[in-house]
C-alpha cells in the first residue's frame, strides 16, 4: 500500500516537472556572479552552498551535508563527470568560465533575473558587466541600507538624511529599479517599534561622527534601521514597487532570533503604508509564520529562496508547509544564488522539484486536478512575480 502511494506521488510530481519544463521562470531574488575566477577550489564551491564562513565548517563539515552531496551529484550529471567534488571542479576548470556559466544558467530555464547588487562578501560583477556577460535579461532591486549610507555625511540632520533617502529611492525607481530590499534583519532585527526623535538623533550623531573620522558608514542598530525602514517604506508604497525583506536565516552576522517576519506587522496594517507590497525572502525556519502573514494580509508575499537548496529535504518539506496556509498566488520563485553559476543551477532544479513534490501531493490526494496543479505551479514560476513587480 505504501509503496503504491509513493509511486503515484513520484508519478504526479514527475509529470508536473515535465509539464513545466518549457516554462521559463522569473528569479525574483538573486545576486550577480563573481568576475570569472580562474581557479575555483573546494572551499569556494562549498561556500556557495552554505551560509557558513568559518573555514573549519567549510573544510571539515560541508562534505557531511546531505544537500551539498546532492548538489555535487546534480552538477556531475550536468557536467558529465564522476559524482565527486574533485571531478566537478576539474570539469569546470576545463571550459571557458563564461561558457560554463552561461551553459549552467541556461539550464535553469529563467527568463529574467531580478538582481540585488548589494551582496557584500567580495567583488561581484557590476550590474552592467553582469548584463554583458550573462545571456538572461535582468532588472535591478536596490538595497535600502546601501543606498542610505550614501547620504550620511552630507545630511544636516536625521530628517535631512531620511529625505535624501526618499529622493534616492525615487531616482532609483525612475532609473529602472523594480523593487527595494532591506537587510534590517542583519543590522538590527525585524521586531519593528517606533523610534523617538531623541533616540534617532543620538544614534545618527554617533554614526556621522564615526563616518566623519574615516570610520565605517555601516548602518546598524534599531534606532537607525527601524527609523530608516519606517520612513522609506512610506515612499516605497507611494512609488508602487514592492519591498523585499530578508527574513529568517542568512549571513552569520545576523541574530536569527530577531529575524522572525511576524515583527513586520506594522508595515502590513498601518494606514500610512497603504498598498505597500511586502515580499518576505527566505523565511526558513519561519516559513510557517510567513505563510500565516500571507494568508491574512493582502499585500504579503513570500519565497523559499536560500531555503531551497541549502536546507536539503527540509527545504522540500518547507514548500509543503508553506502551501498549507499560503495561497500559491502569493508564493514567488527565487534562487538567492550568488557568486558561482553552480548554485544558480542547483537552486533552480531543487526549487522546481519542491514545487512538483508539493503540488504532486495535492494531485495524489485529489485536492487539485493535474491541470490545476500545472497552472498553479506556473503562477509561482513567473506569473506572480510579473504581477507583484509590474514586469
Ligand atoms: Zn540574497
Amino acid at each position: 500500500m505504501s509503496s503504491g502511494s509513493t509511486s503515484t506521488s513520484t508519478d504526479a510530481a514527475s509529470r508536473l516537472l515535465e509539464a513545466w519544463s518549457g516554462r521559463l521562470a522569473i528569479d525574483h531574488h538573486c545576486h550577480p556572479l563573481f568576475p570569472w575566477p580562474r581557479d575555483v577550489g573546494a572551499r569556494q564551491l562549498r561556500a556557495v552552498f552554505t551560509e557558513a564562513v568559518d573555514p573549519e565548517i567549510l573544510d571539515q563539515h560541508m562534505p557531511a551535508l546531505a544537500a551539498y552531496r546532492d548538489a555535487i551529484r546534480r552538477l556531475a550529471k550536468a557536467l558529465d563527470c564522476e559524482a565527486t567534488e574533485e571531478a566537478v571542479l576539474q570539469a569546470r576548470s576545463k571550459s571557458d568560465p563564461a561558457t560554463h556559466a552561461n551553459r549552467l544558467l541556461q539550464q535553469t530555464a529563467t527568463e529574467m533575473l531580478l538582481l540585488d547588487s548589494g551582496y557584500t562578501g567580495g567583488q561581484p560583477f557590476s550590474l552592467e558587466e553582469h548584463a554583458r556577460e550573462i545571456g538572461i535579461p535582468q532588472r535591478e532591486v536596490v538595497r535600502l541600507e546601501t543606498l542610505a549610507e550614501r547620504y550620511i555625511s552630507s545630511a544636516g540632520s536625521p530628517s535631512d538624511w531620511l529625505g535624501a533617502v526618499r529622493s534616492g529611492l525615487r531616482e532609483a525607481v525612475e532609473g529602472g529599479a523594480v523593487g527595494v530590499k532591506t537587510i534590517s534583519a542583519y543590522r538590527a532585527g525585524l521586531a519593528l517599534r517606533p523610534i523617538g526623535a531623541d533616540e534617532l538623533s543620538a544614534a545618527f550623531g554617533e554614526l556621522q561622527a564615526r563616518a566623519g573620522s574615516g570610520g565605517s558608514k555601516r548602518i546598524a542598530g534599531e534606532a537607525l534601521c527601524y527609523s530608516l525602514l519606517a520612513d522609506a517604506a512610506e515612499e516605497i508604497a507611494r512609488l508602487g514597487v514592492p519591498l523585499q525583506v530578508h527574513c529568517g536565516f542568512g549571513d552569520n552576522d545576523e541574530d536569527l532570533a530577531k529575524s522572525n517576519p511576524l515583527g513586520l506587522r506594522p508595515l502590513l496594517v498601518e494606514p500610512r503604508y497603504e498598498g505597500l507590497r511586502l515580499v518576505l525572502l527566505h523565511c526558513y525556519p519561519f516559513h510557517r509564520e510567513a505563510a500565516y502573514l500571507c494568508s491574512v494580509y493582502r499585500h504579503a508575499y513570500m519565497d523559499l529562496s536560500l531555503t531551497l537548496p541549502l536546507a536539503g529535504l527540509d527545504g522540500q518539506r518547507a514548500m509543503r508547509e508553506t502551501l498549507g496556509l499560503c495561497p500559491w498566488t502569493k508564493v514567488l520563485y527565487a534562487s538567492d544564488a550568488s557568486r558561482l553559476p553552480e548554485i544558480y543551477f542547483v537552486a533552480a532544479a531543487v526549487h522546481r522539484e519542491a514545487l512538483a513534490g508539493a503540488f504532486g501531493e495535492f494531485v495524489d490526494r485529489a485536492m487539485l486536478s493535474f491541470d490545476e496543479a500545472v497552472a498553479a505551479g506556473e503562477q509561482v514560476l513567473a506569473a506572480n512575480a510579473r504581477r507583484v513587480y509590474n514586469l
